[in-house]
This record gives structure tokens, C-alpha cells and sequence, in this order.
């Protein structure tokens, strides 16, 4: 039997399926491509992450389910680097490794109150609007009439317009069925996006800011003199179009009567968070107010701002955290290497690759993947071809088999999709997502003919 050569990529989200997909383009190469996922389900934040309602986005799944169902690809859900399998191992199991696993966890503010009840990072709001089945928050904390969002990036826009959109926009999307039952009857009046430094250095989207200036029954209010920029702060503008465009928006809604209507999106700068107040609950966050120092840097002042909110949710960036046995930069939360290759101590090292969150930090949207992976992909295949030894490989589902671990295959990855699908048109949406492990696990369980009823009971602790 001919010997193909394997690569293993670990993750399975827009990264990594954007090498399955560079690697088995060209079907005839013999390429063989593992998709280890720690997850049953693949998409990473394609389905974690992304707001529900950008449709136009959610849609990549399509395009990345058809990746999946290649021949040449096998995927490997619920099975965890670093736990059911170890990097040592798939050294032995494959001519090369893609780590594509992200850059999953949040950053903290690091200010007095952060541990009170109502403070929350964005993370958590976007995992419990996305369904995903790790997701710790109690939406019993989520009640607040007025809200400080932290941070002025796409994150904090997504978080803002899921609290305060109409809900009929809400109901044809896939959000958790837990979180659009409690955002029918959650609506916040006041939602803060605030940053810390000038409008400059804001990380916004023109696109992504102009979707709030259409949100029904929300005024926007940007106070003008807070929109005010230094030299150097301009000329940093001049080379960054998009900066403008965001400064541009800004400044009209500024300008733009209010409608009075009854929820109001208001964007704050040059103030930094100080501290959170309250006894158990968040009741305000005290702001210090910053000034540009005219070369594109800030200073404090010696004054404050107090606003009297109930809840208060960080979205200061994801950043990297290590998987056992992989190099990993603690300053820059990445995998240590040199366009896509793993910096390491070891001979290893020319088969080990990284691509995506887990390579460059958290930054970047979907598309910017797709460059990474492919320049990763391109390095492997020239490195396999042509007269290279593939060694003898004992195949990572006997591995897995003999040790107990029940993983998911792209077969019964299918079946779990199918199973959310048909939850869904019950209750005339497009997906009811499965929220925990032990729905998915048992959903994948299921033959696709008549369910028993067992089977049945799955999906039946979802809300209405
Ligand atoms: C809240 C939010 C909203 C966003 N919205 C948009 C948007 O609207 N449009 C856009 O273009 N971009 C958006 N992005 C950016 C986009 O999601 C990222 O560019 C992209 O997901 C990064 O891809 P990735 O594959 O590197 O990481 P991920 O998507 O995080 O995928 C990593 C995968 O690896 C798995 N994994 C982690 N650890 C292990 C392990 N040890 N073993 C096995 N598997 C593991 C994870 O479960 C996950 O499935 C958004 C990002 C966030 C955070």
C-alpha cells in the first residue's frame, strides 16, 4: 500500500480548515489531513464567536463544511492536545503538525471590583450568545439597565448591538436559544462603549461602527469635544483611511439631533477604567479622564468621571495561553516562529508549524487567515515532495480507539448538525445550537434513521 503523507492540524477553526484546505486543494497529491478538535463541533469562532446576526460571515461555515467533507480530510472533535493526545505523539503519527488552535482567553482590567457580580468579560457574553457548550455565565447577572462596555474594538461593537438590537432581527439568526429567551425581555437603556485613549487609536471597523447608526429605537451619543485628536494623532490618520472614516462617523453622529428614543449607545475617550464600585453587585465604575499629550501618547489627569451602571463587561482583546508541550511566548500570547515555523530547541522543529489566532495573536478577521495557512501549507508540501521517507504510521483512530476516547467524526459532526437543524425549523429559526458537551456528544450518538426515544430527549432542555 503506498504511504501518504500525513499532516495533523490541530484546531479547527478558520485557520486550520484554511490549511485542510491549502494542503488537499489538489486532490491528487496523496496529502492525508487530521483535524484535531477540542471541541465536537468545528467552525472555531466562526460559530463561537462571530455576532449571530452577520449572517453574510456566519455563512464561511458552508465553505469550511465542504472542506471538511474532502476525502483527503478526516476530523477528530472532542479531542484536546494536551490532554487525550500529547504533542510527543503526533511527532510519531505524522510528517507534520499545524497547531491552528487560537488565542482563546481574555485579558483582565486588573482594577479593584473586578471580582464583583455584573462585571463580566466579552468573552463570556459572546460564548453565551454563540451557544457555546463551555460557556460559564449566569444570564441571571445579566439585568442591568446600564452597561460599560471596556474597550473599543469590533468585540465591543458586536457585544453593544446584540444587547440593544431589535429582537425581531435576533429570531432568524442562530444565537443561543437561552440567551435570545432572556433578551426578549432584556433590553438595556443605556449601553457606554468606552475607551481609554484618543478616537485615533480605536480598533473599530468603519462597516462594524455604521451598523449601530441603524439600530431602531437607539439614539448614539458621541460628545464632540471628546472626539478632539493631536498633530502626530492626525497624522497617523492620514496613513490609516479606515481610521478616518471611523473619526468621520463619529463626528456625524455627534452632529445628528437625538431622536429621544428610549436605548442610547454612548461612546466615551480618554477615559480609563480606575475601579468598579459596589458591595456584592456592580453599581459604578470610576473613570479617570486622560488627555493627549500631543505626541500621540496619554496622560492622567487628576480628574475622574462616575457612571452609575449595573454591569460592566471587559473587551480589551484574546490573547494566546499555552498547550502542554508546544513553545509558547508568554509576552506576545503567540507560538514562537518564523513565517509559520515553530521556533524550538528541538530537531522537530522543520515539521511543526503554526497558522491563525495561535500564530499572531488575536488580531485579524476571517480573511486574514487564509494568507498564514496557505503560506504554512505551501512550506509542507514543498518539504514532502518529492523523494521524502514518510515514516510508518500507526493511524491516530486506533491510538484514540484503544485508549477509550469517543471523538467525533466528520460523519457524526454531520449528524449534529443535522439534529440542530431540524430543532430549528420546529420553531421556524435556521439552528437551535446544542449548548453543553453532553447534548452534542449524545447528538453525534444518533443513527440518522428513525430517532428512538432516547434519542428524542435531545435538545429538550432548550427553551422555547
Ligand atoms: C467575538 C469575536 C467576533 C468576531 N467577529 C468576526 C466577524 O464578524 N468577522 C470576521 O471576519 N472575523 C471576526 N472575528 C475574528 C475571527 O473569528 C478570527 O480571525 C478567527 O476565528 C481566528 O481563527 P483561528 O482558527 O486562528 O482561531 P479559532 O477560530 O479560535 O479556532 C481555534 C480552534 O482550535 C480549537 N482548540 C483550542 N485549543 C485546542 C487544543 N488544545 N486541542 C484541539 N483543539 C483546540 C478551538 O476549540 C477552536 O475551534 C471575531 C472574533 C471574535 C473573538
Amino acid at each position: 500500500m503506498a504511504a501518504h503523507p500525513r499532516v495533523a492540524i490541530v484546531g479547527a477553526g478558520p485557520a486550520g480548515l484554511y490549511a485542510a484546505d491549502a494542503l488537499t486543494f489538489d486532490q491528487n497529491n496523496g496529502i492525508r489531513v487530521d483535524v484535531i478538535e477540542r471541541l465536537p463541533t468545528p467552525f472555531g469562532l466562526l460559530r463561537n464567536g462571530v455576532a449571530p446576526d452577520h449572517l453574510k460571515i456566519k455563512s464561511l461555515e458552508k465553505l469550511m463544511q465542504r472542506i471538511i467533507e474532502r476525502p483527503a480530510v478526516r476530523f477528530f472533535g472532542n479531542v484536546t492536545l494536551g490532554e487525550q493526545i500529547a504533542r510527543e505523539e503526533l511527532l510519531g503519527l505524522y510528517d507534520a503538525i499545524i497547531y491552528a488552535y487560537g488565542a482563546p482567553t481574555d485579558r483582565r482590567l486588573g482594577i479593584a471590583g473586578e471580582e464583583l457580580r455584573g462585571c463580566v468579560s466579552a468573552s463570556d457574553i459572546v460564548a453565551w450568545y454563540n451557544g457555546h457548550p463551555e460557556c460559564l455565565l449566569n444570564v441571571d447577572t445579566f439585568s442591568a439597565s446600564k452597561v460599560a462596555i471596556i474597550g473599543v474594538g469590533n468585540v465591543a461593537l458586536d457585544v453593544a448591538r446584540i444587547l440593544l438590537v431589535s429582537r425581531n432581527r435576533l429570531w432568524n439568526t442562530d444565537i443561543a436559544a437561552r440567551a435570545l429567551q432572556h433578551l426578549m425581555t432584556y433590553r438595556p437603556t443605556d449601553v457606554y462603549i468606552i475607551g481609554r485613549r484618543s478616537v485615533a487609536q480605536a480598533k473599530f471597523t468603519p462597516k462594524e461602527l455604521r451598523e449601530l447608526g441603524g439600530l431602531e429605537d437607539v439614539d448614539i451619543i458621541v460628545d464632540a469635544a471628546e472626539l478632539a485628536i493631536c498633530d502626530s494623532d492626525a497624522q497617523q490618520m492620514a496613513d490609516r483611511s479606515e481610521l478616518t472614516l471611523v473619526l468621520e462617523t463619529l463626528q456625524s453622529w455627534a452632529e445628528r439631533p437625538q431622536k429621544n428614543a428610549p436605548h442610547r449607545i454612548h461612546f466615551r475617550f480618554l477615559l480609563e477604567p480606575d475601579r468598579i464600585e459596589g458591595s456584592s453587585q456592580v453599581e459604578a465604575i470610576r473613570l479617570r479622564r486622560m488627555k493627549n499629550d500631543g505626541s500621540g501618547s496619554i496622560l492622567a489627569t487628576s480628574q475622574y468621571v462616575t457612571l452609575n451602571v449595573g454591569a460592566v463587561i471587559r473587551s480589551i482583546g484574546y490573547r494566546g495561553k499555552p498547550v502542554h508541550g508546544v513553545p509558547f511566548d508568554s509576552k506576545s500570547g503567540a507560538v514562537p516562529n518564523e513565517g509559520g515555523r515553530v521556533i524550538t530547541q528541538r530537531d522537530a522543529a522543520a515539521r511543526e508549524f503554526v497558522t491563525g489566532w495561535a500564530r499572531r495573536g488575536a488580531n485579524g478577521v476571517i480573511g486574514s487567515n487564509r494568507g498564514d495557512a496557505t503560506e504554512v501549507a505551501e512550506s509542507i508540501l514543498a518539504s514532502l515532495k518529492p523523494a521524502a521517507v514518510f515514516r510508518h504510521h500507526t493511524d491516530l483512530e486506533d491510538v484514540l480507539l484503544a485508549r477509550g476516547v469517543e471523538f467525533v467524526t466528520g460523519q457524526r459532526w454531520a449528524q449534529i448538525d443535522s439534529i440542530e437543524r431540524a430543532l430549528g425549523k420546529e420553531r421556524a429559526r435556521p439552528r437551535v445550537k446544542l449548548e453543553n458537551i453532553g447534548e452534542l456528544m449524545k447528538a453525534s450518538r444518533m443513527s440518522s434513521g428513525t430517532p428512538s426515544k432516547a434519542e428524542r430527549s435531545v435538545g429538550q432542555e432548550i427553551p422555547e
